[in-house]
């Protein structure tokens, strides 16, 4: 079955060899004499292809190559009369091979010369189709079939209107289905060797090898190698850009499936509101702002994906006693998401609401929830009830501010930049007093809390409550001032 495919492939775009055209590169250093010497080993070189002498023109080519080294044409021409020995030995019928046994004549070893010559080609003519046509052929023909998709591939970003290489894409594809090297499921070679899947949103390395965007950063997250050949990568998600044309061309040749794909890529950026991303760390409480340095594989993967939907996942804690997560959390917003070279993370962070934890599970290493968003009991508007924590809210306000003034006059006294800048934080998340709910959450915020206590605070749902504690911890601070 190989035979009957490699005899099909290599003739894509390898029918003939090329003329070689005096007067063209590096001609200038060398004498008009060599180059005559190397023009006319070359024209007998090709004429011998021509006549199906193949190691006649393998010889001409290279004594043309010592004469006129790193010529393209040269190469190419001695690659693809490389590439027809392979073709023609293995299409010679095991029966003949038996009867006359060709002695020296290897086709593994013609095929690793015509790899050879293609890559310099490539160094050469890396704008040229026919240089990927040539590396392509001498791949399959070492049957390295994703190598070969690679080499492929790149030759469709210089011209995706290549019909050789179109071709050699359906071929290559269905050897690699039929000889189970790839998925048999699958009917194209546009696949991403991480996922295994229809190739998204693809990013090639400068190593030459394409992933989707956000497969190759997952694996970045755990070492800057290419998942393919470890070449280090000195790429980020910040700085590398998703090549167009191949989205291009997957988008309109696999419509459906690229449809499919983006939809899952959506989940997961965009897990929909009744689901959260978890950062397991501690009890936030709403109205806080911090900061958080983001350096584990799982959790950098997480940030990625919240970054690119709506900024925004849950902070939560782990009971100590029982070894799983708080029931109650909070939503935090990503304000600023500063990339550092090195795959981490610098984030600041601002907290928004609490919500209840219906039930978690694992999704690619870290925790995702189905949630409940809570809020309090509160009065209806216009009743008294509402007039009197109207009145609490005023009063636990007035109180704030007094309480604020003094802190920061001590502050100031002490000179602690340290303390007057958190203070200005603090101020600068007070949201207004008519949100009594949030209002007094921003209330707990003005004193260090204990995570017992905070998460206690979260699951609080009487406001006026949640005040009257938040008052009792601004006043303890106040008399034993402990203010720093
Ligand atoms: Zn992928
Ligand atoms: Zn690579």
């Amino acid at each position: 079955m190989r035979e009957a495919l490699s005899t099909e492939l290599s003739s894509e775009g390898l029918e003939d060899v090329e003329d070689f055209i005096e007067g063209s590169e590096g001609e200038s250093s060398m004498s008009l004499e060599r180059v005559r010497r190397a023009s006319d080993l070359m024209q007998i070189g090709n004429q011998a292809f021509r006549e199906n002498r193949l190691e006649d023109a393998i010889n001409c080519y290279s004594r043309a190559n010592s004469v006129k080294p790193d010529d393209p044409v040269i190469l190419s021409n001695r690659c693809v009369a490389y590439l027809r020995v392979c073709q023609v030995l293995r299409r010679r019928p095991p029966s003949v091979s038996e009867h006359s046994p060709l002695s020296g004549l290897d086709p593994t070893i013609h095929a690793e010369l015509a790899l050879k010559d293609a890559d310099k080609v490539i160094n050469f003519r890396g704008d040229s189709a026919k240089s990927y046509i040539l590396k392509a052929n001498a791949l399959i023909m070492l049957e390295k079939y994703e190598l070969a998709r690679d080499a492929i591939l790149s030759g469709l970003h210089v011209d995706p209107m290549s019909d050789p290489l179109k071709a050699l894409e359906r071929t290559a594809a269905s050897t690699i289905r039929s000889s189970g090297h790839g998925k048999p499921e699958r009917t194209d070679d546009f696949d991403c060797t991480v996922c295994l899947k229809l190739l998204y949103e693809p990013v090639t390395t400068p190593c030459g090898h394409t992933f989707c965007r956000s497969c190759l950063f997952r694996s970045m997250d755990r070492g800057n190698r290419c998942p393919l050949c470890r070449t280090v990568l000195l790429i980020s998600p910040r700085t590398c850009a998703i090549s167009v044309t191949l989205n291009n061309i997957v988008k309109k040749t696999f419509p459906e499936e690229y449809a499919e794909r983006k939809l899952e890529n959506e989940s997961l950026t965009n897990p929909g509101g009744d689901f959260m991303p978890l950062f397991v760390m501690d009890v936030v409480l709403p109205c806080e702002k911090f900061h958080l340095n983001i350096f584990e594989p799982r959790y950098r993967l997480m940030v990625r994906r919240v970054m690119e939907g709506n900024r925004r996942m849950g902070m939560v804690i782990t009971d100590s006693a029982s070894g799983s997560i708080a029931d109650f959390a909070c939503e935090v917003e990503i304000t600023e998401c500063e990339p550092l070279p090195d795959g981490r993370f610098f984030l600041e962070l601002k907290s928004r609401r609490r919500f209840r934890i219906l039930r978690d599970w694992d999704q690619d290493g870290y925790r995702m929830a189905e949630i409940e968003w809570v809020s309090d009991i509160c009065p209806l508007e216009g009743t008294t009830e509402r007039v009197q924590l109207q009145e609490v809210i005023d009063n636990a306000a007035e109180y704030a501010r007094s309480w604020m003034k003094k802190a920061r006059d001590e502050a100031q006294q002490r000179q602690d930049r340290v303390k007057l800048l958190e203070l200005d934080e603090v101020e600068s998340m007070m949201p207004t007093t008519r949100d009594p709910e949030l209002y007094s959450f921003w209330l707990t915020t003005l004193t260090r809390r204990r995570s017992s206590e905070k998460l206690e605070l979260l699951r609080e749902r009487d406001t006026i409550q949640r005040i009257s504690k938040a008052l009792v911890f601004l006043r303890l601070e106040a008399q034993t001032c402990i203010i720093q």
